[in-house]
């Protein structure tokens, strides 16, 4: 027997109402496969593919791999081509042109997901884009609000016209996508399956020469445009950069592009060592960028790197209690990337000499787990660890799990990490299995100092304060570096509200985004402005997500929605 024949059988078994939940489907899939002898079971996807018009039970059941969205929005990581970086190499730095792994994105192997997608994809971002959507709806997801990351080193210092280029393209992808696959808000799989399936199974790889036939044409401002209106929006754009290619003419162009936050390789606190890692920049660097970003309304999440050279356990654990205790650096996120060896690099040579020894897993999980005693609920810890297959290094880290291995060391410490990701009401349910049902909530403020400005961090919670439902980010900023904002202007960097992406929800989750939440924190934020003596408030908002803002008065100025309030 086929997989396809039996991918029939199991959808003519759903749509007669045989098959209540995922487990029964797993029932059916091992029932079957012993019947028919099967070496291997069809995937969901599988499934999904060989479906014309799927009901919209045979879309919850089959949909696979729901955390990807919990937090409302769908992620597609972007590589750049590989360039190098203009102050030459960081010495830990793996990739780059005729490095070690081939002629890869700088600070990447070549062996993460988003690199191999970058690769297969000639690091051409109309298919990178164009193929992760198909990965999303071919799952069972409707891809309708995008965060696009473009990742692959210092984006900003690359050629003004490969970085309009490269946006114009992921985004005229989201456009084309939305054109051909769509209906009113939702996948239309009859035109989905057509389009993608034939009687060879065949995968995106195959269609590369027709999705590029549609490529064609086109400019940055055309395809913001029409983005405005597209079902696959654009919500939130992310870049990565270094703090001295993030002065305010790279911030300037980076908004030009739609960006809504910056990743800044930041990687430590003290300048003998930055040096001697070969950062071409300074901590003065580092924290001018940071208030450039913050008061030019922007999200700042900092890449930082326990277990450099000459750095030791205390001075690592104490990076972090640095970081959220100075009012120079308050980062809104964090990815932790403890140091790895990897082979091509300097800081290999220097390990093989024996004039460098990397932290153990057990020494970085012990490091993290103390730094998290001092991070506030106003940080997100979006990654602890690289996408580097551990395979790949010569030394450090050797498990794939470090941030489980956390965890574990947070059990048995007793300390509970309060950051954004752990409270999310979304990712917690789901863990739970739970339905993601909002319990008393209460609107919460904490009010800190950062980089000479007052931040307000306005968040809906329940009363324990265990789940976090929304939360946004306002600014009242020292500095006006845009021309959008002056003294009596207040920012608002970041709305957000937890749940499922519209349109994929089950029992109840994807709910969130719907009770008038984002609505509720806006108010709030709009009344602290007032109270603050402000009579403006500026919003960052990814083009796709403008159209929320017009609804509450916001209208279009520059790259932020602007809203005149009455004092
Ligand atoms: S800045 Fe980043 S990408 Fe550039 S050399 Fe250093 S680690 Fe590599
Ligand atoms: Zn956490």
């Amino acid at each position: 027997m086929q997989n396809k024949e039996l991918a029939q059988i199991i959808i003519h078994a759903i749509d007669k109402g045989q098959v209540k939940d995922k487990k029964a489907l797993s029932r059916l899939k091992i029932h079957l496969s012993k019947e028919y002898k099967l070496k291997k079971l069809p995937t969901n996807q599988d499934i999904l593919s060989s479906v014309r018009k799927p009901s919209k039970k045979i879309i919850q059941l089959l949909s696979i791999k729901p955390v990807r969205t919990l937090s409302g929005v769908a992620p597609v990581a972007i590589m750049t081509k590989p360039e190098e970086c203009p102050h030459g190499k960081c010495i830990m730095c793996p990739g780059g042109i005729n490095s070690y792994f081939g002629d890869v994105p700088q600070s990447y192997t070549g062996n993460e997901p988003a690199t191999m997608r970058g690769i297969s994809n000639n690091y051409d971002p109309y298919l990178q884009v164009f193929s992760r959507l198909w990965q999303y709806a071919a799952a069972g997801h409707n891809p309708g609000k995008i965060e696009l990351i473009i990742m692959g080193g210092t984006f900003p210092s690359m050629e003004k016209n490969y970085q309009d280029e490269f946006v114009t393209y992921a985004l005229k992808a989201m456009n084309d996508f939305s054109d051909l696959f769509y209906d009113k808000g939702e996948i239309d799989f009859c035109k989905f399956n057509e389009f993608f399936h034939n009687d060879t199974e065949e995968k995106i790889p195959d269609k590369r020469e027709q999705i590029l036939m549609s490529k064609g044409n086109s400019d940055l401002f055309s395809e913001q445009k029409r983005n405005e209106n597209s079902w696959v929006k654009n919500v939130a754009t992310c870049i990565e950069t270094k703090p001295d290619f993030c002065m305010q003419k790279h911030i300037d162009q980076m908004l030009l592009l739609g960006t809504t936050r910056v990743e800044l390789g930041v990687q430590c606190l003290e300048d003998s060592i930055l040096k001697f890692i070969n950062r071409g920049h300074t901590l003065n660097e580092s924290i001018k960028a940071t208030q450039l970003l913050k008061d030019s309304a922007l999200k700042v999440m900092y890449h930082i790197m326990p277990g450099l050279p000459f750095s030791n356990h205390e001075k690592d654990i104490d990076m972090f209690r640095e970081l959220f205790n100075n009012p120079d650096y308050k980062p809104d996120a964090l990815k932790i990337y403890p140091c790895i060896v990897l082979p091509g690099t300097p800081l290999h040579k220097l390990w093989e000499k024996g004039k460098f020894v990397p932290l153990s897993t057990d020494e970085a999980a012990e490091i993290i787990a103390e730094g998290k005693k001092h991070i506030p609920k106003w940080v997100r810890i979006h990654r602890i660890q690289r996408d580097i297959p551990v395979k790949y290094a010569s030394s450090g880290i050797d498990k794939n799990n470090l941030r489980q291995l956390v965890e574990d060391k947070l059990l048995e410490k007793g300390i509970k990490c309060q950051c954004i990701r752990c409270r999310e009401a979304g990712i917690k349910h789901f863990k739970e299995n739970s339905l993601t049902e909002i319990k008393t909530p209460k609107i919460f403020v904490e009010e800190y100092d950062a980089s000479n400005g007052t931040e307000f961090f306005i968040s809906s919670e329940d009363k324990a304060r265990e789940y976090l439902y929304g939360f946004c980010r306002l600014r009242i900023p020292s500095t006006f570096p845009r021309k959008e904002s002056d003294k009596d202007t207040a920012l608002l960097r970041e709305l957000h509200v937890m749940g499922k992406t519209a349109g994929i929800g089950s029992r109840g989750e994807g709910q969130l985004q719907h009770k008038g939440l984002g609505k509720l924190l806006l108010e709030k934020a709009e009344d602290i402005c007032i109270k603050q003596g402000k009579n403006k408030l500026a919003v960052i908002s990814g083009i796709g997500a403008r159209e929320y803002y017009f609804k509450y008065g916001y209208k279009r100025t520059g790259p932020y929605v602007t809203k005149k309030l009455k004092v």
